[in-house]
């Protein structure tokens, strides 16, 4: 839904009488932001609950969602206080969705590939396999019709959402052998959950199901042959290192990975404009910190785990790579099938994906193979 439909939809012409104010970036006519609050001013204060997907403080996501509470008590000058809760402190790290489209608490901050078995729809808006890196990610939701698909599925349940993170292109797992060609992934035993997992067990492998504690145990005992994570820096803290020597790339699985800051609808819209105002603008900061982040802490720990703990990096051999892509667009293509959102969300996405990689190709893929050509 662009600007105009969705001033169209509330049948208002006197837009800011109405209290509806839009945030368009770059001239562009979509990135619009509604802020239907209850009023512009108030000096009433709120005190919310956030839950997360995660532990409490955990790198990246959690720090996230530490900075993002810690602005919006800063600006907002004490009004609105949210007390931040950790996965299975008041609710079970998947159980944040249910939690918030409820209304037991007023904000969430998750991962909405999380939510697949009921929205197939939403994966699109986290991680796809062989999808789009995070510029394009960020290039669809606010400049483009992504992030207005995203709300219109998620006001069906009472939600509204906010891009809050992203980690950037992963990395593609860790192996206990060298992975030559397609037939070395056959009957490999691999932790990849989500689409990426489906993709791995078309061509060959078994995916297994793991909590996150298990998954280190695991392939250190060899009970699994390979495992992916996130990247470096999350990766060494891990010390999957010590479990298995080669570090594969890229995250064909996972070019990017999208968290979400959702809030129920009720809770949303009983805040001021100016408060909404701070709460967007707070999500877009979370959503480039962890971005920068992962950048800044990626590049050291790479070094640093192949410099000083004898990591072995390997890149996929291009048969595997071409296989998985192939396989990539089948799964994917399923789930564009399992509804009509799925298909909606998914148009957008190719249409969009497909422009984008045309432009990446004659601008940082071209700038980085100049960068790279021989003296
Ligand atoms: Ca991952």
């Amino acid at each position: 839904m662009n600007r105009r439909d969705f001033l169209a939809g509330l049948g208002v012409g006197a837009v800011g009488a109405a209290g509806v104010s839009a945030f368009t970036m770059g001239g562009g006519e979509q990135a619009t932001v509604s802020y239907r609050g209850a009023s512009t001013k108030s000096n009433a204060s709120w005190d919310w609950k956030l839950v997360m997907s995660w532990p409490l403080h955990f790198p990246v996501s959690g720090e996230a969602v530490d900075h993002l509470v810690a602005e919006v008590a800063r600006m907002t000058g004490g009004r609105l206080k949210i007390k931040v809760f950790g996965a299975g402190e008041l609710v079970g790290g998947l159980g944040v969705f249910d939690a918030v489209s409820q209304g037991s608490v007023e904000m969430g901050h998750s991962a909405s590939y999380y939510w697949a078995g009921k929205l197939p729809s939403v994966q699109f808006f986290c991680a796809v396999p062989f999808g789009m890196v995070a510029q394009e990610q960020n290039g669809w939701f606010y400049n483009a019709d992504g992030l207005d698909l995203w709300r219109e599925i998620y006001a069906k349940h009472n939600l509204t959402v906010f891009p809050a993170g992203n980690t950037g292109t992963q990395m593609g797992g860790w192996f206990r052998k060298e992975i030559r060609s397609v037939d070395d992934f056959q009957g490999l035993k691999m932790r990849i959950p989500g689409l990426g997992g489906k993709v791995v067990a078309a061509v060959g492998g078994t995916v297994v199901l793991l909590a996150v504690s298990e998954i280190f145990p695991a392939l250190e005992r060899g009970v699994i042959d390979a495992a992916e994570w996130v990247g470096p820096y999350q990766d060494r803290r891990v010390g999957f290192y010590q479990a298995a020597k080669y570090y594969y790339y890229p995250g064909w699985h996972e070019p990017a990975t999208s968290s979400e800051l959702m809030i129920n609808l009720q809770a949303w819209e009983s805040l001021p404009q100016d408060i909404q105002t701070v709460v967007d603008n707070a999500a877009y900061k979370a959503s480039l910190w962890s971005l920068s982040e992962y950048q800044a802490k990626n590049a050291e720990a790479l070094e640093d785990l192949v410099n000083n703990h004898g990591v072995l990096l390997r890149r996929f051999p291009d048969d595997l790579l071409r296989r998985l892509r192939e396989a990539s667009q089948q799964v994917v293509e399923e789930v564009a099938e399992s509804d009509a959102d799925s298909r909606r969300v998914y148009d957008s996405f190719l249409k969009f994906r497909q422009q984008s990689r045309h432009w990446r190709s004659i601008s940082e893929e071209a700038y980085t193979a100049a960068e790279n050509l021989p003296a």
